[in-house]
């Protein structure tokens, strides 16, 4: 009798229904099946931030309609935060927005600045809500390819000029899902300076900033000259803090592009439950020791399932930052087909490549989420692995 709307008509296929599938089918018979699939870490939120929020559920104050721009102190504590991390200056009122976790406001951004038909360049493979999110605007995406030879950065500079004419958004994502890429100072001058030519807004969403692990520590975007002329940053406190199921991240940036994402959110939601950003504030201000702990955690999981993919003779895109590992398949696999392969033989689930973009194909992904016991258990399984 209902039809669904074209916007939703058009969404891609699922496509992990067949890996769920199996994984449910290998599960009922008895097999210990261990998923490297998702990118939720496995490690509580510090208790720190729990015992911030207990406390603040008890405060009367927050049980009202938070303000939807965000608390002014959890801006206040994120330009903070900025400052202390990246040396970059941020005025809490106009340049930060509290968000229902970035992907909310990765998803909403392009009804501020999109009009049908107009183009968001969206790197592929990617988190697919960049290209979900213009779709929904009734934008176009254009795919730009992010390839090895080129670290998985995008060759901006390849889009045509017509294209360039309707393009309206360009999305980066460093430290990169699912490539564990990152990028330098350098790349992001040039694409400011490229954006500012043609009048390009750029969306960096940084989730991923402070999972890192030896050299150099991620920048963010806007530690470059005139980035705030042309860029808005996402960033969230979920894959940082272990807070994914708290829903809090932040946008940043140019003060017009935060408004705009601010019109968007005043009319869909009114904001995110003040006591989770009270806690908020007791996240962005944990002892950096902390935050050091999980990084070890997540170095020596590294370590240990790179060197069990080279034994059994994978490569691995040598990396120092994510909880992620990209793996090219062997000869003679369709990332479909490998990732089925891990399942059978080793009852253990990774992301297909192409589940993130049609060049993501020839690739897996490894989540390194799982308890470091788990994920020993299944470098010992990978490790017996005959190709
Ligand atoms: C996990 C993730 C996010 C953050 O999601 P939240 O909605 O803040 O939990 C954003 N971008 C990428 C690429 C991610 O992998």
């Amino acid at each position: 009798m209902f039809e669904f709307s074209q916007r939703i008509s058009q969404l891609p296929p699922y496509l992990f229904a067949q890996i769920d599938k199996k994984k449910r089918e290998k599960i009922a018979q008895g097999a210990d099946v261990i998923d490297l699939g998702v990118g939720d870490p496995d490690i509580p939120t510090p208790k720190p931030i729990v015992d911030a929020m207990k406390r603040a559920v008890e405060k009367p104050e927050h049980h009202r309609y938070p303000s939807y721009e965000g608390m002014l102190s959890f801006r206040q504590a994120v330009a903070d935060w900025y400052k202390r991390r990246f040396g970059v200056e941020l005025d809490p009122e106009k340049e930060v927005i509290t968000l229902i976790g970035s992907k909310e406001g990765i998803a909403h951004f392009p009804l501020a600045f999109v009009n049908p038909g107009d183009v968001v360049l969206c790197p592929d493979p990617a988190y697919p809500v960049y290209k979900i999110g213009t779709l929904f605007a009734g934008g176009v995406p254009y795919i730009l390819p992010l390839k090895e030879e080129n670290n998985f950065l995008p060759d901006f500079k390849s889009v045509p000029s017509d294209v360039l004419k309707k393009a309206k958004i360009i999305w980066v994502n460093y430290p990169n899902n699912p490539t564990s890429a990152t990028a330098t100072r350098e790349f992001y001058k040039e694409l400011i300076d490229w954006a500012r030519e043609h009048n390009i807004i750029v969306a960096s969403d940084l989730a991923y900033s402070e999972i890192y692990f030896d050299g150099e520590k991620p920048p963010s975007i806007l530690e470059i000259e005139g980035a705030k002329d042309v860029a808005i940053e996402f960033h969230s406190l979920s894959k940082t803090f272990n807070m994914t199921g708290w829903r809090l991240g932040m946008a940043v940036g140019n003060e017009k592009l935060i408004a705009g994402l601010g019109k968007v959110k005043t009319n869909v939601d009114s904001g995110q439950f003040q006591a989770i950003q009270e806690a908020g504030i007791t996240a962005l201000n944990l002892p950096e020791e902390e935050i050091q702990r999980l990084r070890d955690i997540y170095k020596e999981r590294r370590e240990v399932m790179t060197k069990a993919l080279k034994e059994a003779g994978l490569e691995v895109y040598p990396s120092n930052a994510t909880f992620y590992l990209w793996v090219k398949v062997p000869k003679g696999f369709s990332s479909a087909q490998f990732v089925e392969k891990l399942l059978e033989e080793c009852a253990i689930v990774c992301t297909p490549g192409n589940g993130f973009g049609e060049h993501g194909e020839g690739y897996f992904r490894i989540s390194l989420t799982v308890p470091t016991q788990k994920l020993l258990e299944a470098a010992e399984r990978i490790k017996g692995l005959r190709l």
